[in-house]
């Protein structure tokens, strides 16, 4: 359906693009991942024109994108974009906004427009709110409208750039409720993404771009279990991992609270998980002396299910373990205890390294 070849964006001096070539297939959904400023937004922005291209070739079902004779309004109609902001207009009503581009740019009257634009706004959950007006929707309902606005103009692929980014963390998943059915409903995709368990269970095909090149591609299982490439390894374990260092006593608990539910909402936990892992550490902060410092890094493996907590402090004697527990808060051990699935200590050259296995 698309074929991208040898594709180059330049901003003056700075290659954004060097060289980017792939094909996507009708039906396929194609999430791309990789660190920020490597281009993932010029390349999505190179396929519609949103930025004219430096060099290379775009075909779109057989069309040359960037010949000077096509008619670059036409295709880029069969594209439809959806933005990390909503982009809609604040002054119309939300059953407006999806009528509006039909409307003028599709020639259909306001009656079909209207029919339509009712039926999607009911697929997207926002049938009560055909009347209310943007300002009166929450971040996610305003997206499922630029979604719905999207489908609106009957789009052969849509591209999406990190439309969850903006969002509240309460309202990620609502949004990518809607994209999973329009992926079960067979709609082309290309997904700028950093929710990685969406990625992996969206997507036919798993596109990681580093320093404007698509540095490697596979299935989702290639690249989050086997990646090949030393880049593609380190930032997919680096998304897996949370970590983060305690100086002293005096920690942010809220702002850590907050790091670890974008942890677990990132991999797609359970509420359940998500209340235990908070609990644990605010537990293990209470019993573990704070005053040298030390290193906190939760790891969930997707394959397993397995999540598992590391700490690591200067110490050169247990905290757990029969003999050692007896210093602890009861209640605090029995919490944790009741969490964890194992602990395990290790001492070594005056490092306390503290291994949690959850539930
Ligand atoms: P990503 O989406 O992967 O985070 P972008 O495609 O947004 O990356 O940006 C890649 C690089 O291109 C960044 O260094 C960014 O500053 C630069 N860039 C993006 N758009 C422009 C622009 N319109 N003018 C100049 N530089 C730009
Ligand atoms: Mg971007």
């Amino acid at each position: 359906m698309i074929q991208i070849e040898h594709l180059q964006k330049s901003y003056g001096s700075l290659q954004v693009l060097r060289d980017v070539t792939t094909t996507i297939q009708q039906g396929e959904v194609i999430s791309i991942i990789g660190p920020s400023g490597t281009g993932k937004s010029t390349f999505l922005r190179c396929l519609n024109l949103l930025d004219q291209p430096s060099g290379g070739k775009v075909w779109i079902n057989g069309v040359n994108l960037l010949a000077p004779k096509t008619d670059v309004t036409k295709l880029r109609q069969k594209m439809g974009m959806v933005f990390q902001s909503f982009n809609l207009f604040n002054h119309l009503s939300i059953l407006e906004n999806v009528c509006i581009g039909p409307i003028k740019l599709l020639g259909k009257t306001r009656i079909e427009a209207e029919k339509r634009g009712t039926e999607l706004l009911k697929m997207v959950g926002l049938a009560e709110k055909t009347t209310a007006y943007p300002d009166q929707l929450s971040g996610g309902q305003k997206q499922r409208v630029a979604i719905a606005r999207c489908l609106s103009m009957d789009p052969e692929i849509i591209l999406f750039d990190e439309p969850t980014s903006a969002l509240d963390p309460t309202m990620v998943s609502e949004v990518l409720g809607v994209i999973r059915n329009l992926a079960k409903e067979g709609m082309t995709m290309a997904i700028v993404t950093h929710e990685m368990g969406f990625a992996r269970d969206v997507s036919n095909r798993i596109l990681y771009m580093d320093e404007g090149i698509i540095y490697e591609e596979g299935t989702p299982d290639e690249i989050f279990d086997h990646p090949k490439g030393e880049k593609t390894r380190v930032f997919i374990n680096r998304i897996r991992n949370y970590h983060c260092r305690i100086d002293n006593a005096n920690y942010d608990l809220y702002a850590l609270s907050g790091e670890l539910i974008t942890f677990c909402q990132k991999h797609f936990l359970s509420a359940k998980t998500q209340y235990n892992i908070q609990l644990l550490v605010e537990e293990m902060l209470q019993v573990i002396p704070l005053d040298s410092g030390l290193d906190l890094a939760f790891n969930y493996s997707e394959r397993s299910g397995q999540l598992t907590l590391e700490m690591l402090l200067t110490d050169d004697k247990q905290i757990f373990g029969p003999a050692a527990e007896k210093e602890l808060d009861p209640i605090s051990l029995s919490i944790i205890k009741g969490i964890c699935k194992s602990i395990d200590e290790e001492i070594e050259e005056g490092q306390l390294r503290i291994k949690c296995v959850l539930n």
